[in-house]
């Protein structure tokens, strides 16, 4: 098997897949991921490889919290669901300080030239670059590498691990990374120690390349950090009886799960704008996720769905299809965002309508990330623990 094969078949690129990856999970993996979830293992069994999925919402936060807390007390998986709130927490938080991420745009606008082939980090710079994944271990041992014991730029970095994830998230990626640089929490870095790779990575070859006289390398904060409010979005559609044009996109592929799924659309559309520089493995595993959403949207909503390969297609698409009404999710923070937004303004201009809309989720917990992530979790914690509805008001 290749392997970009073999991502398509360890990192679910299909909403049934991950379901089945989501159940066995539940059953097999949860109970034990407090105790394993560090170790860097062949294959990595010991975690749910549910990223790329979730990342593209094939399913949802809400969905796999819901089904974890189903077979599981909350206290024997508490790590788990604080791990996949840790994915909504650094969403609501860059959602309110849009100027780290163009920061971050901005000081990664080249891809690296090349990167080190040094002994200490090639085999994972191999996994990241043919199978488009890491260990979060691996990231955190990888990104240390780069920023602190190489001396590169963060961001260069940064930009690298964007183009070949197949979980490539701006929020997760970029405050990740600024974390690890020692941006994100100021004055603290992360840096990687040989006894903790030689504990948490028992497949180890040599670890002496990694040089534990290694101080942080903190770079100095270019972003402005000021926190602004998220605009407001529409929690369910407007206007059923009337006729609209649905648009989807790579920030949420189950749109028919949402108050969306109640439309009756004229036309659909699915963009699905690659980055210029995606690794093969990225590039392939989306365009598997592309065609489920496309195949599953046909099912629900009964319209075949126009691929359109870039953002600035939607205009032309919108005018052909002949209504004044578009209706979308809000993408999130990041490349897709950034494409939108001339698009939006493009339209509006021409006098049609848009309507964008945000999951009940986000809507609720991405305001309670204002400061740091453990002030946010004590607010989301009684949430997800008495198994309340999960969409709760936070305040
Ligand atoms: C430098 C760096 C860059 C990263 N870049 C990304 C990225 O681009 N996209 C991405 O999805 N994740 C990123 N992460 C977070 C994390 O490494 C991955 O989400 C996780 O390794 C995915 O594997 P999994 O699904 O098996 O995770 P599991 O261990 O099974 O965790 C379950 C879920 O919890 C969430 N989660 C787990 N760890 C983290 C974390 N540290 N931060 C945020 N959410 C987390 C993810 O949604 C994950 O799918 C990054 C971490 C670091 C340190």
């Amino acid at each position: 098997m290749t392997d970009v094969m073999q991502a398509m078949e360890s990192f679910p690129s299909s909403r049934q897949a991950a379901l089945q990856r989501l159940e066995a999970f539940v059953q097999t993996g949860a109970a034990d991921y407090g105790r394993t979830r560090n170790f860097v293992q062949a294959g990595h069994g010991n975690v749910s490889r549910l990223s790329a999925a979730l990342r593209h919402r094939l399913v949802s936060e809400e969905e796999v919290l819901t089904a974890v807390l189903a077979g599981h007390r909350f206290p024997a998986v508490e790590k788990f669901v604080q791990e996949v709130v840790w994915r909504t927490y650094w969403k609501g938080w860059l959602e309110q300080r849009p100027g780290v991420w163009t920061d971050y745009v901005a000081l990664a606008a080249n891809p690296a030239d090349e990167v080190p082939a040094d002994a200490a980090m090639r085999v994972f710079t191999d996994e990241l670059q043919s199978g488009g994944y890491l260990h979060n271990h691996a990231r955190m041992w990888w990104a240390a590498w780069w920023c602190h014991q190489q001396g590169l730029p963060w961001a260069t970095g940064a930009r690298f691990f964007f183009d070949h994830l197949l979980d490539a998230d701006a929020a997760s990626n970029t405050l990740g990374w600024r974390w690890v640089a020692g941006l994100q929490t100021p004055g603290k870095a992360y840096l990687a120690r040989r006894d903790n790779l030689a504990k948490y990575w028992p497949d180890h070859a040599s670890l002496d390349a990694i040089d534990d006289s290694v101080r942080a390398r903190i770079p100095v904060e270019t972003a402005d950090l000021s926190r602004g409010d998220i605009p407001e979005y529409a929690e369910t559609p407007p206007a059923l009886d009337r006729p609209v044009l649905l648009l989807g996109h790579a920030d949420d592929l189950s749109i028919e799960k949402t108050p969306l799924g109640n439309l009756r659309p004229t036309a659909i559309a699915l963009v699905a704008q690659p980055g210029e520089t995606d690794g093969g493995a990225k590039r392939a595993w989306r365009s598997r996720a592309f065609d489920d959403a496309a195949t599953r949207w046909l099912q629900h909503y009964g319209q075949t769905v126009e691929r359109l390969p870039r953002w600035d297609g939607v205009e032309a698409w919108a005018t052909q299809a002949g209504s004044g009404h578009v209706v979308m999710m809000a993408p999130f923070i990041g490349p897709d965002a950034d494409a939108w937004r001339p698009v939006r303004q493009a339209l509006r201009e021409a006098g049609v309508e848009v309507t964008e809309c945000r999951r009940a989720w986000d809507q609720r917990l991405f305001p309670a990330a204002r400061a740091g992530f453990f002030p946010f979790w004590h607010k989301v914690r009684p949430l997800v623990s008495k198994r309340l509805p999960l969409a709760k008001a936070v305040d």
